[in-house]
């Protein structure tokens, strides 16, 4: 068997591209400076896989930004609105990422969405109907160019058709299959070209193939793809799917012309089921996902093999693989100097991954497996017990009842009271929780962290930032203040460290938007309050002020999506765990003198199943109630916040609703402020705060720009029960854009009442 990967993290073992990156937006390095970085991490890669003894290495799985937007950019399927700023096409290509704000125009950045089930964000290409897809682009040629020069001929990956059209945002009357045929011949050309380039294999990433498909959906699948593969000169394509199994279209996939067929046995629950049941055709690759390509946990060998010897049944041609890009995990334990060896031993990030692909390939290929050094040594460690367990914690997580989910009295009645309580004006005005992060409050956590800071002096620090943040929001005239949460590196690595349970890595990075990376921590044992986490900050804020300021934190299911799972028990368990936590330091923000209390659920929807047929039990059954039982003990008038990063959550309303919580706040200005129509439809009973401008680009939303997102909210919800605050947490801006958006929206949001 062959060893191959999907694809491989792009931003450096040390972040290198993201700094690089970011030097360049802030006009510190030329182009050519960034472009080298760019150059130095590919081909660092490359010579990483190439040692490893991976027989398909990809390319093209580099990117700038995204891989989606490059996908646009490569099928001329971008936003005039960029194209005619007259800048470079890089800097075309960063205006449509992060929007554009200078001499040459005033653009706001491409909608952006969460990739499937990850805490990965692509940018949504837009469509309209003047659009004409043709390739235009150079990237995957010029990648592949780059790499056969230095002796690899590679496998490059392009987001594939099918994909690609699902994906995008179409503003026009034009739908997906209007374009098919533009759309298929700008991919018969790609393989042309890469095939006169000497490429064997091309690799096309068709994730939304697991997605619940619509008989349109797999006619438009299929349309491309007999268009595509008709025309594709003498290169081998592979349909490469993953995040779940292809239960609705796997005949049709089998059926096709494609040369190879990569298949997640992961996350994939029918994957296997699906090749036992149907075959698998001959002549064709199988390219089996059996490396998790998302958790951090060594891969058990015996399921592997298992999973292989079963498939090995069906075809004679199987590619060991991962189950998906490994973008998903950070690069190497070279750089996790702190690290126990007791755990280590139990990782692998990506260039450990590599490792295993090529011990898999020896496994399988020898005459005895089992009696390999590497499976036995193998065997051995997933035979060791490992976890730090907690009796205290299970057994009150064993003993909830549906009454601990339930908070009373109920909603209205809770509103009353609370309206009585506050007496805050109408559209009452706040922020998400955090303010900028600036070097200096990241150049005082470090210099803790290594020792050179006292912890008093420390905390000081933080005590005047606190201060300042206190009297910066009432000087701009906010209604509920935040404490600025300057002293979370980020919001669950923070809480993570006053679990018990939790263990940190130093230099673990995902990617998750363009230059943003996440460290999430790894829950390593049950999961307990170690000590109280917020309330020393939140009771300082709140002596300083008249106004309330609420307490700040993150929830139990986003503590666990983004945290690397326990794979020995349930998530649901896992999460009852952390709600137990976090419910006690509500009760100690209460008990503490704190009248409101937000718990971030930012990515309650991202790890939404797939498939609806898997969303409640999967899912939702155990994430609501997790949620609820965090706020289920507070007093009436104790207002619990909660807010989540995106909006797109039409589908899951009602559930939304039934979190229970007083006000939700979330983004809407990205994605049109389309859900507003569905808070209507549904009559939606929370209180809302959907946020009236996009904190993830730099530009500066006027006055007018808020006032008229205000209207249009006010169209749809109810004056009493709507709030007024940017769409997330403010923590990756500068001042020198918060203040003044702050003080436009607090403008905004006193004229409209006015107005009212
Ligand atoms: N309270 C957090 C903040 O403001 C929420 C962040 C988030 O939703 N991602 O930073
Ligand atoms: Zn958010």
């Amino acid at each position: 068997m062959n060893t191959t990967i999907i694809g491989y993290p792009r931003i450096g073992n040390l972040r290198e591209l993201k700094f690089a990156s970011e030097m360049y937006f802030r006009g510190e390095i030329t182009a050519a400076d960034l472009e080298k970085t760019a150059r130095e991490i590919r081909s660092y890669n490359l010579e990483l896989q190439k040692k490893s003894g991976l027989d398909l290495i990809p390319s093209n799985d580099f990117s700038f930004y995204d891989g989606v937007l490059d996908t646009a950019f490569l099928l001329n399927a971008v936003p005039g609105r960029y194209t005619s700023l007259g800048l470079s096409k890089l800097d075309t290509y960063f205006a449509a990422a992060r929007g554009y704000q200078g001499e040459k125009g005033d653009v706001k950045a491409l909608a952006m969405k969460k990739w499937y089930n990850t805490n990965y964000h692509y940018m949504v290409p837009e469509i309209d109907d003047s659009t004409e897809i043709k390739l235009v682009g150079t990237k995957p040629f010029e990648l592949f160019a780059e790499a056969l020069e230095s002796g690899v001929r590679t496998k490059p990956v392009i987001i594939g058709a099918y994909t690609f059209l699902k994906l995008a945002r179409y503003k026009g009357n034009k739908k997906a299959a209007d374009f098919i045929s533009q759309t298929a011949a700008a991919y018969s050309e790609i393989l042309k070209k890469l095939c006169g380039l000497g490429a064997e294999w091309v690799q096309f990433d068709e994730p939304s193939l697991v997605m619940d498909m619509s008989s349109e959906d797999t006619e438009l699948f299929k349309a491309l793809y007999e268009k595509i593969l008709s025309d594709k000169g003498g290169v081998k394509v592979i349909a490469q799917t993953y995040f779940g199994d292809v239960r609705d279209c796997y005949n049709e996939l089998c059926g096709l012309g494609f040369d190879g067929i990569g298949l997640d046995f992961t996350e994939g629950k029918k994957s296997l089921e699906l090749v036992k049941k149907n075959g698998f055709p001959s002549g064709k690759a199988l390219f089996a996902g059996v490396v998790n390509g998302k958790n951090i946990w060594r891969n058990n060998y015996a399921t592997s093999l298992l999973t292989l010897t079963e498939l090995a049944k069906h075809t004679e041609d199987i590619v060991i693989n991962t189950s998906c890009s490994l973008l998903h995990v950070p690069c190497t334990l070279a750089n996790e100097t702190k690290l126990e060896e007791r755990c280590k031993k139990h990782f692998a990030y990506a260039e450990e991954k590599l490792t295993e692909l090529e011990e898999l390939k020896r496994i399988t290929a020898s005459q005895c497996p089992a009696e390999t050094e590497e499976y036995r040594r193998n065997l051995a460690l997933h035979s060791e017990p490992r976890t730090g367990g907690n009796e205290v914690v299970r057994a009150k997580v064993a003993s909830l009842t549906d009454k601990d989910f339930v908070r009373l009295p109920a909603f209205a009645e809770r509103e009353k009271i609370q309206k009585a309580r506050f007496n805050l004006p109408l559209f009452p005005t706040t922020t998400i929780g955090s303010f900028p992060q600036t070097a200096e409050v990241k150049s005082a956590r470090k210099s803790n962290r290594r020792g050179a800071l006292s912890n008093s002096d420390y905390e000081f620090f933080i005590e005047k930032k606190i201060a300042e943040c206190i009297a910066l929001q009432e000087n701009i005239g906010l209604d509920v203040l935040v404490h600025g949460e300057f002293e979370r590196n980020d919001m669950v690595e923070y809480f993570g460290e006053c679990l018990d349970g939790y263990i940190f890595t130093e230099k673990a990075w995902v990617q998750s938007y363009g230059t943003r990376c996440v460290k999430p921590p790894v829950i390593w044992g049950d999961i307990s309050r170690a000590r109280p986490m917020t309330v020393k900050w939140s009771v300082y804020a709140q002596s300083l002020t008249d106004k309330p300021v609420k307490g700040m934190l993150t929830g139990p299911v986003t503590i666990l999506n983004w945290s690397f799972p326990r794979e020995d028990i349930t998530l649901k368990e896992s999460a009852l765990q952390i709600a137990l936590a976090i419910r006690e330091e509500v009760l100690d923000l209460e008990a503490n003198g704190i009248s409101i209390i937000q718990v971030d659920e930012a990515a309650l929807r991202e790890k939404l199943p797939l498939r609806r047929s898997d969303w409640r039990e999967d899912y939702l059954d155990w994430a609501i109630p997790a949620f609820r039982y965090v706020h289920s003990g507070v007093k009436a008038e104790t207002q619990i916040h909660t807010h989540m990063c995106y909006s797109e959550f039409a589908d899951i309303i009602k559930d939304i609703d039934d979190m229970d919580a007083d006000v939700i706040t979330f983004e809407a200005s990205r994605s049109d402020l389309t859900i507003l129509d569905v808070l209507k439809e549904n009559n939606f009973r929370t209180e809302v705060g959907p946020g009236v401008y996009d904190i993830h680009s730099p530009r500066v939303p006027s006055k007018e720009e808020i006032k008229s997102a205000i209207s249009k909210m006010r169209e749809r919800i109810p004056a009493e029960k709507l709030w007024i605050n940017p769409d997330c947490g403010l923590k990756t801006r500068g001042n020198e854009e918060t203040v003044p958006s702050l003080t436009n929206l607090v403008e905004a949001a006193k004229e409209a009442r006015n107005e009212n």
